[in-house]
Parts: C-alpha cells; structure tokens; sequence
C-alpha cells in the first residue's frame, strides 16, 4: 500500500462574529493509494473543515498539526504553490456544482480550463481529453454537450461535470464534499456507482465527507468517525459498522435501520447537541450525550487506544487504566 496522505494532529480554527471556533482539533489519518476514505459524522463535526484544510481552501491556515502529501509538508507551503498542487495532485468537488460552475461558459472551456492551466497542451489535445473526460464520467453525447452550459444540465448531470473537472488532470486524490446530499436518491445511488467506476479506471484515491451512513456503507474502505472536531473512532469499513467500540459510532449505527437498503438516512440519531467549539469541553466532547461517561471522561480528554493496526478509538472505556465505570449520568 502506498501512502499517499498523512494527517498528523491537525487544528484549524477561525474566527467569526462570536469568536474563535475550533472547528478541527487534533485530528490524524491516513490515505493510500487508490483506496475510499469516509470522514462522518454530524453537521458542524469538523468534517468539511478538515477536508478544505487538505487543499487550504480554508481562510486561515492550520493552528498546528502536520499534512504531508507523498511525503511534501502541505502546511508551510505558499498560496502560488498551493495552487499547483489543487486540480493536479488533489481534485475536490461540494455538494452544490452551481457553487464551482460558472454559467456563461461552455462546460467543455471549463473542462479544458485545468489542462490549460496546469499542462502544456494545445487547445486541440485539451479538447480531446475534455470529451474523453466527459465520456469517463458518463455524459452521452460529448462532442456536443461540449459547446452547451451548466444550465442545460441536469442536477446528477452537473455533479458529473464537477467530477470531470476534478479529475481531467489526473489528480492522486480525489476529496468530495457531501457530493450526492442534493440529489434524489436514485441519482445519488448513480453517482456513487460512477465513484467506484473511476477508481477502478484511473486508481484514484477518494475521501467522502459526508452525514450519510448508506453512502459510506457502499463505498469506503475505511471510516473516520468525527465528533466536536476531533476523531471518535477509525477503523476499515468492518471494524466500524460490526466492531465499533466508541459510544458515538454505537449511537449513530443504531438509529440506522437498514444499513444496505435505506440511503436516504440523516445522521441525527444521538439525543442532545454537540458542544460550543468556541468553547469546547477538557474532557471527551461526548460525555454529555454518552450513556457511558464517566467522572474521568469530564475531566480528561480520552488518549488514542489502539485496537489493532488499522482500528483506533478515543474513549475511556477503551484505556486500561480506565477506572471500573461509574457513570456520570445515572
Ligand atoms: Fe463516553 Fe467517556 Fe468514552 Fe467519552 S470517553 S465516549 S464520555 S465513555
Ligand atoms: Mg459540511
């Protein structure tokens, strides 16, 4: 396996009227060469935030923490460099295309606009390989659909031009932002097949930020579960639905009735809310809505404990010195 991204205790926060939010607390993983990494969980958890801070589309640059791209420190680069790298090394497509579109130019000048950009290529060579682009993605027609403009497309049809974009230069990494959450179920169930279809094609590797547990069911090889900016669990696919050890990853699974079927399942399922991250708790940001909190977890934020190679989780119940449970809340 080749190590393409590795996150090392990342923190990002950013101001706004009210103050500084700690969106993004000291969060690690990793990504392999052509594998699906999911980041869930609820709204406001950190997950956008850590997914733009990969490409620092954030407006302030990350507090501490480390992101190394095939080994290249990512965090202490300039904008100009940082552009370079975004479309050629790493492609990103959100939820709403509109937001990334521009709706006075053909889809085929947008499309050619990163090879332009970044590769030495003539307007003809762009075009060849805007249309084969097109075709990867699943757009009938290329040739023609080509000189038309985002307005003549339908919402699954967009996404689908968002993604050519993203990857007409060929990039490593591929970061979609909740990319079916605005679609209807069955064009969702459509665009995530057209995921599994390119990555068997060009071998990219993908990380899906997203709320919705179907989605990442059908297609992550492995699942970050975030909480209060911080990293609950992470393990394969596997070890997260049928292994879990955090109370979070218990309690979202559990509100899911048909894990396979049902994907039109929001992940709100946890009674209670998160906590302010202007002001975030020491202790486990959970405990408050845990079942299982202890005195400790109040008062000390849960170490890592490792499960085994690829399985890790934050919570008390998993440190050995633990104390035996006393339960805060009953
Ligand atoms: Fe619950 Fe404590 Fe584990 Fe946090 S550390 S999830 S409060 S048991
Ligand atoms: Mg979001």
């Amino acid at each position: 396996k080749e190590l393409l991204l590795e996150v090392d205790d990342l923190h990002v926060s950013f101001p706004t009227k009210r103050g500084e939010v700690q969106a993004v607390r000291g969060v690690s993983f990793s990504l392999y060469k052509g594998e699906t990494l999911a980041i869930v969980g609820e709204s406001g958890c950190g997950k956008s935030v850590t997914a733009q801070s990969l490409m620092r589309l954030v407006s302030t640059p990350p507090k501490s923490g480390s992101i190394r791209y095939k080994g290249e420190e990512l965090t202490t680069k300039t904008e100009k460099q940082m552009q370079k790298l975004r479309g050629l090394e790493m492609g990103m497509i959100f939820q709403d295309p509109m937001t990334s579109l521009n709706p006075v130019i053909t889809v085929g000048e947008q499309i050619r606009e990163g090879l332009l950009r970044h590769q030495k290529m003539s307007k003809d060579e762009a075009t060849k390989e805007a249309i084969e682009m097109l075709r990867l993605v699943g757009i009938a027609d290329p040739d023609k659909r080509m000189k038309q403009y985002p307005h003549q497309f339908s919402g699954g049809m967009r996404q689908r031009l968002m993604i050519a974009m993203a990857l007409v230069c060929k990039p490593d990494i591929l970061i979609a932002d909740e990319p079916t959450t605005a679609l209807d179920v069955t064009i969702q169930a459509q665009i995530i097949e057209l995921f599994q279809e390119i990555q068997r094609k060009t071998g990219v590797a993908i990380i899906i930020i997203t709320h919705d547990l179907g989605v990442v069911a059908q297609i992550a090889d492995r699942i970050c579960v975030m909480y209060a900016g911080k990293i609950a669990e992470t393990g394969t696919s596997y070890e997260v639905f049928k292994e879990h050890r955090h109370p979070y990853t218990e309690g979202i699974l559990k509100s899911v009735p048909r894990m396979d079927g049902n994907r039109d399942v929001p992940l709100i399922p946890v009674p209670g809310t998160p906590p302010n991250l202007m002001n975030p708790p020491v202790g486990c940001p959970f405990y408050m809505r845990c079942d299982y909190a202890m005195k400790v977890c109040k008062e000390v934020a849960p170490p890592r404990t490792d499960c085994n190679e690829s399985h890790y989780v934050h919570c008390w119940l998993q440190d050995e010195r633990a104390p035996s449970i006393k339960q805060l809340h009953s």
